[in-house]
């Protein structure tokens, strides 16, 4: 979707936000490894299991890569489906779409409030301002989107919306919004602030005329969606009011149940180290007459914005993805910065990829770069996504239409030129050695660098050992 707007241009003067933002800078230190930690425990607990992440990972690669190749047939497979059990399928090529779609849907059936639980593709479509214009009143039910719809911020992540946020911000964001008085000291009473929440959503849930959910995976054999939640407000979003739209993106779509149990081996564990995720929801059709919950009517709204283009192409692997935001919990960039600097919708990796695809590459023009390659985010993606080679291809690209800066462009080729003269590149590159030692200070750290200041602007940098690489390699061969 070239064209469509972000804020990913900017993303190296928010990046200097982010690094001077010494509370942000708390809660991002105290995050991460409760993080990491979980995974850990997830795949032990895969192991524990019999079960191989390799062999795993590799099943559900193949489940993933085998929708994307017969994509057209899964999704009218699903509509066909869908539309057996009651369900209205509609589909939207963009955001703009996604929002005009249900604006409609919430005048054509006199809809007032809305619940939501989570939905990335919502945020795509900047869906609440749409519906608040229309005057329909959007309530986030999940607890981290609760949060940030109070603060007016995006979400920082996509499974902890609220992660940038200490619990400080979060009880004098309540006290704000709820009036009530605070009854206990915030930094020892999460349990409290949930409390409180839940009070203040529940009769939102029971007033809602529509219920907006996204959808983890869309099933083509039952015409089903399903939902994944830790919070059970998925399930009050998708059951309470008479009409329930699932927004979701054309790559979600999956053959068979089968296939669904598999990817749920992974999701959960990958995302939040959970064997299974407390609520595991599927939806299928409309309340029939024997039940006594669910919607009088389902709509599907299906959206492209700009994933068909990727179809085909070195960038389609990014369609695997299943959202579980493994890559960004393991990211050293994501976990300097916390979400919002990266300028849209997804953050870390993942979003370093999938913004500069959907947006248009002169929309992220640093995003392909916030990455240190060190390959944590390709090793924990449960669907085997290869985010570091995604990012160096889209470089590429970059370097090939002309949207990186002209003197960073002579340098890369001048690069290119070397390497392929290796006896110069190497006479070359022990000169550059020696000019790196000659510049440093006495305790080998360099304070200004004149021809890239940008490396010496917020530190020293350490000049290294005192030969080239290629000088250690062949010393170590000889050893
Ligand atoms: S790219 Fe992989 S690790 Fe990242 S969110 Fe998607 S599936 Fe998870």
């Amino acid at each position: 979707m070239a064209g469509m707007r972000s804020q990913a241009m900017h993303f190296q003067a928010r990046a200097g936000q982010k690094l001077a933002d010494e509370v942000l800078q708390g809660a991002l230190r105290r995050a991460q490894p409760l993080f990491t930690a979980k995974r850990q425990k997830g795949m032990a607990s895969l192991a524990a299991d019999g079960l191989d992440f390799g062999h795993l990972r590799a099943a559900a690669a193949a489940i993933r890569q085998a929708v994307l190749d017969d994509l057209d047939v899964w999704l009218e497979l699903f509509e066909a489906r869908a539309k057996a059990r009651g369900a209205e399928v509609l589909w939207a090529r963009d955001g703009a779409e996604v929002s005009q779609l249900v604006v409609d849907l919430a005048r054509r059936h006199a809809v007032r409030t809305v619940t939501k639980s989570k939905s990335m593709l919502s945020e795509e479509a900047a869906l609440n301002a749409a519906l608040l214009a229309a005057g329909v009143r959007p309530v986030e039910t999940d607890l981290g989107e609760y949060i940030v719809q109070l603060a007016d911020e995006p979400p920082s992540h996509i499974i902890a919306p609220a992660v940038h946020k200490t619990i400080a911000q979060v009880d004098a964001l309540f006290a704000d919004a709820h009036g009530r008085p605070r009854q206990t000291r915030h930094s020892s009473d999460i349990p409290a602030l949930a409390r409180e929440a839940r009070e203040i959503l529940r009769p939102q849930f029971l007033a809602a005329d529509m219920g907006i959910s996204g959808a983890n995976f869309l099933v083509a054999e039952t015409g089903s969606a399903v939902l994944v939640t830790n919070e059970g407000n998925g399930r009050l979003v998708t059951t309470l009011p008479r009409l329930h739209v699932v927004i979701t993106g054309i790559e979600k779509v999956v053959p068979t149940l089968e296939d669904v149990a598999t990817l749920l081996r992974l999701l959960p564990r990958s995302a939040t180290g959970q064997d299974i995720s407390n609520y595991v929801s599927l939806l299928t059709g409309t309340k029939s007459a024997d039940e006594s919950d669910g919607p009088d009517q389902t709509v599907f709204i299906l959206v492209d914005n700009g994933r068909a283009g990727l179809l085909g192409s070195e960038f389609e692997p990014m369609l695997r993805c299943i959202r579980c935001g493994a890559c960004m919990n393991h990211c050293p960039v994501y976990f300097s910065l916390g979400g919002h600097a990266y300028g849209w919708v997804y953050p870390g990796p993942m979003g370093s990829v999938l913004t500069p695809l959907l947006t248009g590459l002169d929309q992220a023009l640093d995003l392909p770069w916030a990455s240190t390659g060190c390959n944590q985010c390709g090793e924990v993606c449960p669907v085997d996504i290869p985010l570091p080679a995604l990012m160096r291809g889209l470089r590429e690209r970059q370097q090939h239409q002309q949207l990186r800066p002209r003197g960073e462009r002579w340098a890369r080729r001048v690069w290119g030129w070397l390497a392929l003269r290796p006896r110069l590149y190497r006479w070359l590159t022990r000169g550059l050695v020696r000019y790196l030692h000659w510049l440093a200070d006495g305790q080998g750290r360099i304070r200004i660098f004149g021809l890239v200041p940008g490396w010496t602007a917020g530190r020293d940098l350490p000049v290294g050992p005192g030969r080239s690489f290629h000088e250690l390699y062949a010393a170590r061969k000889r050893d």
